[in-house]
């Protein structure tokens, strides 16, 4: 049997694992369009549904090298259940970020209130699954919602994750709302601190950039998802220079790929710089395990075994291994 080369896991940092259902569909003009697409699906699907397609996801996730997934969750108490026995039958780790949603979506994605949600955070909780508060969006929750969950997660050091700056138009409306982009308003409401992991700040200006970096908190970059919907470039160099700890997630799963996403982060920063070797593949590879594994406050998560015998690795010399598995390898390399 050839070599391998032992690696700490890859932790899918950020997943909806029933769009892994959208992957081959076309429909939509942008963001907003695909969205639709979205919520006609997420609408229709069981609880069995549920069960049965995480597990298939999650078993896809194990053999591309991730070892442990934040399951932002936003489809209902029952499936949170679902989704996390469908993880734990794969074996992959699992944090259960559950969406609070206060207004818009569908109604299966809403509470009635801040209680319900948490009494629904506290119910997933008492199974033993590892949980994090997740307030979807400035769009989903408004701020009287932001301030509550601010207040209920810091004391519990629990994982804070918020989609936010994904889309102009999301920036548009915080604005007009309340006057401020929407990570201000996370600063505002006590949301931003040192758990807090930020998906997506594609569109994220300097000033909230600032506010990332002087309250500690991640950006979880979910680049194959936000190249397939038309969503920017993430100002990668601008994240590295302030120290901001970025991390990865397959988002939408269009694609199960760790290398992928990062080969894709970098370049996003390559052609932005218009240079080469912006970030080291060794950052690279800490932003897809480590990284990933603080967002979540996960503390243990299993290692992965990197195949040197396979194609993408033959000839490869020892030094450069790591620099070939994030710029000549796909996820089929690991076993
Ligand atoms: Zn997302």
């Amino acid at each position: 049997m050839a070599e391998s080369l032992s690696l700490p896991g890859f932790v899918n940092a950020h997943s909806h694992a029933f769009q892994r259902a959208l992957r081959g569909r076309t429909e939509g003009d942008d963001f907003w369009g695909w969205r639709d697409a979205m919520l006609a699906l997420a609408e229709r699907l069981t609880v069995e549904q549920v069960r049965a397609g995480y597990l298939d996801v999650y078993r896809e996730m194990l053999g591309a090298g991730y070892t442990a997934v934040g399951e932002f969750h936003y489809l209902g108490l029952a499936e949170a259940h679902a989704a996390a026995e469908a993880a734990a039958e794969a074996g992959i780790e699992l944090v259960l970020l559950l969406s609070a949603y206060a207004r818009g979506g569908i109604e299966r994605f809403r509470q009635g209130s801040v209680a319900e949600y948490l009494s629904q955070l506290e119910a997933v909780r008492e199974t033993g699954v590892r949980v994090g508060v997740a307030p979807h969006s400035v769009r989903a929750c408004p701020r009287e919602w932001l301030e509550e969950l601010g207040r209920y997660a810091a004391p519990e050091s629990l994982p804070l994750h918020v989609h936010a700056d994904e889309q102009p138009r999301e920036i548009e409306e915080c604005v007009a709302e309340h006057g401020v982009r929407p990570i201000e308003l996370l600063a505002e409401t006590g949301c931003l601190g040192p758990h807090t992991t930020v998906v997506h700040a594609t569109h994220a200006d300097g000033h909230e950039l600032d506010l990332l970096a002087n309250a500690g908190a991640r950006v979880c970059v979910c680049p194959t998802t936000e190249a397939n919907l038309g969503d920017g470039f993430v100002p990668v160099q601008a994240l590295c220079e302030r120290g901001i700890g970025v991390c990865v997630g397959s988002d939408s799963n269009v694609r199960i790929d760790p290398l992928e996403e990062l080969r894709e982060l970098e370049a996003i920063a390559r052609r932005s710089a218009g240079k080469r070797n912006v970030i080291s593949p060794s950052s690279l590879l800490c932003f897809g395990s480590d990284e990933g594994a603080a967002a979540l406050r996960l503390e243990r998560w299993d290692d992965v075994e990197a195949d040197l015998g396979h194609p993408s690795l033959v000839g490869v010399e020892t030094q450069d291994v790591h620099a070939a598995l994030v710029f000549g390898c796909s996820a089929e390399v690991f076993r």
